[in-house]
């Protein structure tokens, strides 16, 4: 329409891209000449140096895995990072080698859902200095999801229910778990169980249905019964070059990841 607005590119018109309708390309903004500082340039500042253990689905010595603070639309997204200030260029052969390792791994894992069929791994880097690498996964049978749109189909999915995302992401920190590392994400509690034995003493208020605040960490997590299924494929998977994370430094925290743009 506009004399000066060029064409629409060839991908507003794929399936997979999720808009339709009348369209135009915003204008380009100036460069600038000096780019601002990314979010924690500065390992003081820095929101994975200075986040929790509690706070992730999986730990290990050098290495750790976050989801978003809730649903989304797709089954999983999940974040893995070093434990080390560091990004993917800085990182020393060590720890280069296992980002490889750990990579697969965690693929490996999330592709293990019921539910997905691909998953899409992503490192931008252009928001947060410290190394952090997007895991998405793909519906199966979500054709029109493939490709490059997949972060902005996560947007606009209705999310999917929280029951069914901690699953998952308990299932994803199981499966990191038996090759090394600790699994922080639990399944989630089954409603009908109930909480009537549990005595704590000093509060009296009613006991009958409300969880107790720190309930995720109770011993009576129910195990999912797939999970015999998930365990019992692991031992073929591993071929000798797996080994647990053994030793390592450990940083210091910060705060949860948010739901946000993917950079
Ligand atoms: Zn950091």
């Amino acid at each position: 329409m506009a004399d000066n607005n060029p064409p629409l590119p060839d991908f507003t018109r794929w399936p997979s891209f999720p808009f339709e309708g009348d369209m135009r390309v915003k204008p380009l903004a100036a460069p600038v000449d000096v780019e601002p500082p990314r979010s924690g340039e500065d390992a003081a500042d820095c929101v994975a140096c200075n986040t929790p253990d509690d706070e992730y689905i999986w730990i290990s010595e050098r290495w750790r895995v976050r989801a978003m603070d809730r649903p989304t639309g797709l089954p999983m997204v999940v974040i893995l990072e070093c434990r080390s200030h560091l990004d993917i260029g800085d990182l020393p052969n060590l720890l280069a080698a296992e980002l490889g390792v750990m990579t697969v791994r965690l693929e490996r894992a999330i592709r293990s859902l019921d539910g997905v069929a691909r998953v899409h791994v992503n490192r931008w880097g252009d928001g947060s200095a410290h190394l952090h690498m997007w895991f998405l996964a793909r519906p199966q049978g979500r054709l029109q999801l493939r490709g490059t749109f997949l972060t902005l189909w996560d947007d606009i999915l209705p999310a999917i229910p929280e029951q069914q995302w901690r699953e998952n992401l308990a299932m994803v920190a199981a499966w990191l778990a038996e090759f090394g590392g600790q699994a922080i994400a639990e399944p989630p509690h089954i409603q009908w169980e109930s909480p009537s034995t549990i005595n704590y003493g000093g509060d009296q208020k009613d006991t009958s249905s409300d969880q107790p605040a720190d309930s995720a960490r109770l011993p009576d997590a129910p195990t999912r019964h797939t999970s015999g299924d998930l365990i019992a494929d692991i031992p073929a998977q591993r071929v000798g070059t797996e080994e647990p994370d053994t030793s390592a430094p450990g940083t210091s925290p910060v705060a949860p990841a948010q739901v946000s743009t993917p950079y």
